[in-house]
C-alpha cells in the first residue's frame, strides 16, 4: 500500500482542488502548477505509488485513466487537435507526488523531446 500523499487528500476531500471528473476508480483535476492552457492529472482512487508498481491485478484500473482521459478529450474538444499523456517515474522522470498520476496536457503545440 502506497502512502498517503496529497492526491488522496483530494480524494477524501480533506484539501481543496478544481475537480473535473470523477467516478467509483477515478479522479480528475486541474493541476495547480498547469503547464499548458488545459493541464489536469488523472489518478486511481486506490492508491499506487509508482508506475513501477503497475502490475496485472491493478493494469484494468491504470487502464481506465486512458479512458478517463479520453472521455475528457471529448468532452473538452481536444481530441482531433490532440495532447499529451505523460506519467512520470521516481527520481529521473520528475515525479513529485507519489500515487500515479496521468498528466494531462492539451491546448497548445508540444515539443519532442520534453526536455
Ligand atoms: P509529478 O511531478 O509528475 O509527480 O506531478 C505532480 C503534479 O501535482 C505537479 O504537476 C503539481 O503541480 C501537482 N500538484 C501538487 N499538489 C497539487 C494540488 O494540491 N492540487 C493540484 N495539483 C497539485
Amino acid at each position: 500500500m502506497a502512502e498517503e500523499t496529497i492526491f488522496t487528500k483530494i480524494i477524501n476531500r480533506d484539501i481543496p482542488a478544481d475537480i473535473i471528473y470523477e467516478d467509483d476508480k477515478a479522479l480528475a483535476f486541474k493541476d495547480i502548477n498547469p503547464q499548458a492552457p488545459f493541464h489536469c492529472l488523472i489518478i486511481p482512487k486506490q492508491p499506487i505509488a509508482t508506475a513501477n508498481d503497475i502490475n496485472e491485478d491493478n493494469a484494468g484500473l491504470v487502464g481506465h485513466l486512458y479512458v478517463v482521459a479520453a472521455k475528457l478529450a471529448a468532452e473538452h474538444n481536444f481530441s482531433q487537435d490532440g495532447y499529451r499523456l505523460v506519467m512520470n517515474c521516481n527520481e529521473y522522470g520528475g515525479q513529485t507526488v507519489y500515487h500515479i498520476h496521468l498528466h494531462m496536457l492539451a491546448g497548445k503545440q508540444m515539443g519532442w523531446p520534453p526536455y
